[in-house]
């Protein structure tokens, strides 16, 4: 027993010793093939048994389960996703944004269910996500964005806005003008939900090959650095590491987040701090943080993006990292009593994003090959749904969930070096600008919020 994932984040590092992987050999045909062990690939497996019980599937991951961001990620198990805010703006859209915002809400209660069906102590906490004002100008439109979202049909159960006395009562981040109160997120301890589902994955029947880097897919076949494997249907899901696969370059940006972990705070400081429900909670600006109470009572926080050159991929993102301890930075800024606690664990990870900036399953009956992913750092509850139409489109069923609008809104390609790097640095470069000059200010800012808005929504 070892935990080699022990440097991979906090969260795989609590977990102590872990099995030593599985060496079984590839299978040489199965039903169905799926490259990826994070949540899209494990949701997928589990809802295609649940189906079909008697399908074969094995599930290809080139280190370890959740190796990639599902093991790494700040624990937001969150009923929303890029792009469905763009569906209800738009009055042609809207009944869409609905039926998918309603459909995401139902996943945060879908991954507690599975939690307690199968077992997995996620440490799920389901007690909203707080959006703080942190500068008056995001209180105005954060208040018109929960009108907006009641006139489209959402009520006080979904958003509501809590003003400055009762917000600060639920957060101490300081300055805090108010906050919007999204009832549909919840606390997790990501490494233990993906762990936990890849446990109910194998009991289902299916095989885990763990270390195995496929190197192509085409149809009805995965190329593997240990051999091939035939396939009848085939699934891709590995997000923002997809260049590492013959012919799909391109197709996703990985781009970087950073996190940090506390030591477990004394009783006198979450005093102070509040989070009694385990609310996550962020702010609003654009370059985006996040952050949540570990059920061990430390604070974990993350943010901050970053593009490398040429798509790199870097595997383990030390504690030192100069992204790493700018968030340490943000984080004692926003909270000032913790300018002297320890900060134990820093690390970072990959979040995929797709030219268009929203989710995509992508599914083609005539060679039996789809994926799923380009959360954009969103996907700890929307891979469970993207797993769950995966798992229809496979069936042949025709579900609520494949009427989605995620369904083939397959994104453009990416643009080639060295334009994609130009791109990438301007848009965080007009965000971090917007950001500053809002907090500076107090006022919006038109010009470099709008080149972001381009760009990005
Ligand atoms: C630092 C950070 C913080 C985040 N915070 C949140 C959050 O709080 N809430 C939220 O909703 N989302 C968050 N996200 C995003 C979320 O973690 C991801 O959207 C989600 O985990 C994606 O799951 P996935 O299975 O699609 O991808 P991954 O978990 O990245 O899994 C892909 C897997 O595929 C494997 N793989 C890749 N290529 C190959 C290959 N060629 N052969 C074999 N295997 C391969 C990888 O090793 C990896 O294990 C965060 C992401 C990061 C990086």
């Amino acid at each position: 027993m070892t935990n080699a994932l022990s440097d991979v984040s906090f969260w795989f590092d609590a977990l102590g010793d872990l099995p030593a992987p599985d060496d079984q050999a590839l299978p040489q045909s199965v039903d169905v093939a799926i490259v990826g062990a994070g949540f899209t690939g494990l949701w997928t497996a589990y809802y295609l048994k649940r189906a079909q019980p008697g399908l074969r599937i094995a599930v290809l991951e080139a280190e370890r389960v959740g190796h990639g961001a599902s093991g790494r990620n700040g624990g937001w198990c969150m009923g929303m996703a890029w792009g469905v805010h763009g569906l209800l703006a738009r009055a042609k859209s809207r009944a869409r944004g609905v039926a998918l915002a309603r459909t995401l809400f139902d996943t945060v209660d879908e991954v507690g269910r599975v939690c307690q069906a199968e077992n997995i102590d996620a440490h799920f906490a389901k007690g909203g996500s707080l959006g703080v004002a942190t500068v008056p100008v995001h209180a105005d439109s954060a208040r018109a964005e929960v009108d907006a979202l009641h006139a489209a049909g959402f009520d006080e159960g979904d958003y509501r806005w809590l003003p400055p006395d009762e917000a600060r009562s639920r957060v101490g981040i300081t300055p805090n003008h108010g906050a919007t109160l999204f009832a549909h997120c919840a606390a997790v301890q990501p490494a233990r939900l993906v762990l936990g589902l890849a446990n109910a994955v194998r009991r289902q029947g299916t095989t885990i090959h763990e270390g195995v880097h496929a190197t192509r897919i085409t149809t009805g076949r995965v190329d593997t650095a240990r051999g091939n494997l035939t396939a009848t249907s085939i699934i891709r899901a590995t997000e923002g590491y997809t260049d590492t696969l013959q012919g799909e370059r391109r197709r996703i940006l990985p781009l970087y987040s950073m996190v940090v972990a506390t030591e477990p705070l004394p009783a006198a400081l979450w005093e102070e701090i509040g989070l009694r429900e385990r609310e996550t909670f962020g702010d609003g600006r654009r370059v985006v943080i996040y952050g949540q109470r570990t059920l061990d009572d430390r604070m974990v926080f993350g943010g901050r993006a970053g593009y490398l050159f040429g798509s790199r991929l870097r595997g383990i993102i030390a504690a030192s990292d100069p992204g790493v301890r700018h968030v340490e930075r943000t984080l004692r800024t926003l909270f000032p009593m913790l300018r002297n606690v320890r900060i134990t664990h820093g690390w970072g990870g990959l979040m995929g994003v797709p030219r268009h900036w929203r989710p995509c399953v992508q599914w083609d009956a005539a060679t039996r090959t789809g994926w799923a992913g380009g959360y954009v750092g969103e996907g700890v509850a929307a891979a469970n749904l993207a797993g769950r139409i995966l798992a229809d489109l496979v069936c042949e069923r025709r579900t609520e969930f494949t009427a989605l609008p995620w369904v083939n809104d397959v994104p453009r390609l990416w643009e080639p070096e060295p334009l994609r790097w130009v791109g990438a640095k301007a848009i965080q470069a007009f965000g971090d600008r917007a950001d500053a000059v809002e907090f500076a200010s107090g006022h919006p800012s038109r010009l470099w919020g709008s080149l972001f808005d381009r760009f990005v929504r």
